[in-house]
């Protein structure tokens, strides 16, 4: 018969954990992750993570979530204070979610952002140098564009956002990251819909009208866009509510009325009925001229876009013989914007809506040697490489996924001397940079981060890859 004899400091190794539930402890902050969250090791394999917690910092906490390997905690007091600390009147913007660095002092964000890539391009064994993140000279009130949700509470139409895990809407009237013209607009609207007692979606009965307001304002232009997104197809008082978001709202170019059931979208659907004024807003970037409507995507930080697309534009090095790829076009603010530069520029997009955009500001910019075709942008790269396409230069934008590999032989294939990657996700980037270096390429100096998003966790950057010769 054999005997098993079980080591009971096993068992106990993988059943205790070094925390319980609603223990306090004094502790150091060890470090910081990108969402802000302050990091104690209280085992060199147990993080525990808490809100509004700086690296340096002593507190006192309270486990709030005990898990396998890793827990959560608050700060029930704080015993010594990091002199990286700053905005302790802005914790509603942790709590929203909605600015999660917002304590922290600028320069500490930035460097947070360079740290990041940093520590993702070690992780896949490739020693890069990164840069300095580029900062805003003021990283407040820089968006361009915001949807706030609505709703009926005490008596009075709330805007302001959804306490995270609750369907509790807690009123906010500074963003602190919004222009303060769409601040305002927001309360003005809200205002309005509240005086003619217009009904808001509720999450719990899933019934009534208004769901979000979305506002989008022309950096240069100061032109407003006003988007009244509904769960039901129509509004009462139509014409008295429009009225009186004419003579409040002095600015405003467009009322769009955007038809969207809960049931079938997240956000905006794309039925847009103007109420008043254009179907879109006009704004300019880098001298060029580009149409918004309610449902384009366009860069939230104009201010920041254009630094981005210039340093990107100037590392590109290009050249007026240049043959250039503006892969994830969007609108087509990447290749419009250096089509004066080279010969030819190919974009492609998957929203119809952006590629027709993209088309429409290819002409109000007076671009004629720009094509930009709808399409999966894997496809269209192997569509492509068949055709022969010997491009010189391929920008790619991608979303947060990233590249496929699909994409990225096909452009290995295509052998363009560089690549420049616009990346808004680190973490794709280094797998991505991983698979372009291996496949015959180096990375051109170092990595930029450039903040498109200050007092937030995002991470922006541009990498050029040039081809081995
Ligand atoms: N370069 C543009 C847009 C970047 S955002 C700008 O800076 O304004 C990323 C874009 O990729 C979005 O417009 C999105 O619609 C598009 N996209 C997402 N998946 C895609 C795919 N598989 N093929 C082509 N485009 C895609």
């Amino acid at each position: 018969m054999t005997v098993y004899i079980v080591n009971a400091y096993d068992i106990m190794t993988r059943t205790i954990l070094p925390v319980k539930l609603h223990e306090q402890m004094t502790v150091t902050v060890d470090d910081i992750r990108i969402d802000g969250m302050g990091i104690v090791n209280i085992t060199p394999t147990y993080p525990v993570y808490i809100a509004d917690a700086i690296p340096g910092e002593k507190i006192i906490l309270e486990v709030t979530q005990v898990d396998k390997f890793s827990g959560y905690a608050k700060v029930i007091e704080y015993l010594e204070t990091s002199d990286k600390r700053q905005n302790s009147q802005r914790q509603y913007l942790i709590d929203a979610g909605t600015a999660p660095l917002v304590n922290l002092k600028y320069e500490a964000q930035l460097e947070l952002k360079r740290a990041q890539i940093n520590r993702l391009f070690q992780a896949q064994k490739l020693n890069v140098a990164v840069d300095t993140t580029i900062g805003m000279e003021n990283p407040t009130y820089y968006r361009n564009k915001t949807i706030v949700p609505v709703k009926w509470q005490d008596g009075h139409l709330t805007s302001g956002f959804y306490r995270r895990g609750s369907h509790e809407l807690v009123p906010m009237t500074d963003y602190f990251v919004n222009d303060q013209a769409i601040d305002q607009a927001i309360v003005k609207v809200r205002d309005i819909l509240e005086k003619y007692q217009i009904t808001a979606f509720d999450p719990d009965s899933q019934q009534g009208a208004i769901r979000y307001i979305m506002i989008r304002r022309g950096y240069y232009s100061k032109e407003l866009m006003v988007v009244l997104v509904s769960n039901d197809e129509i509004i009462a008082h139509e014409d008295a509510i429009v009225a009186d978001i004419c003579v409040q709202l002095p600015e405003l170019k467009s009322l769009i009325f955007n038809f969207s059931p809960k049931k079938d979208y997240v956000l905006l659907s794309p039925n847009n009925r103007t109420l008043w004024g254009e179907k879109t807003i006009h704004d300019t970037l880098l001298g060029y001229n580009f149409i918004i409507g309610p449902n384009s995507f366009y860069q939230v930080n104009p201010k920041m876009t254009e630094i981005l697309y210039d340093l990107a534009a100037k590392k590109a090095k290009l050249k007026a013989t240049d043959i250039v790829i503006d892969a994830y076009s969007g609108i087509g603010t990447i290749g419009i914007t250096v089509a004066n530069r080279v010969k030819k520029v190919l974009g492609v997009e998957v929203v119809p809506g952006a590629v027709a955009d993209a088309q429409l500001n290819m002409r109000a910019n007076h671009v004629e040697n720009a094509e930009y075709i709808l399409a999966d942008a894997p496809e269209q790269f192997k569509k492509w490489q068949d055709a022969q396409l010997k491009p010189d230069v391929v920008f790619v934008d991608p979303p947060r996924r990233g590249l496929t590999s699909e994409l990225i032989s096909a452009t290995v294939n295509m052998a363009p001397d560089r690549i420049v990657y616009i990346s808004c996700n680190p973490v794709t980037l280094a797998r991505d940079a991983a698979e372009i270096i291996q496949q015959g390429y180096d990375i051109d100096g170092a990595v930029l981060p450039v903040d498109q998003f200050p007092q937030t966790s995002h991470v922006e950057s541009i990498t050029v890859f040039k081809r081995k010769h």
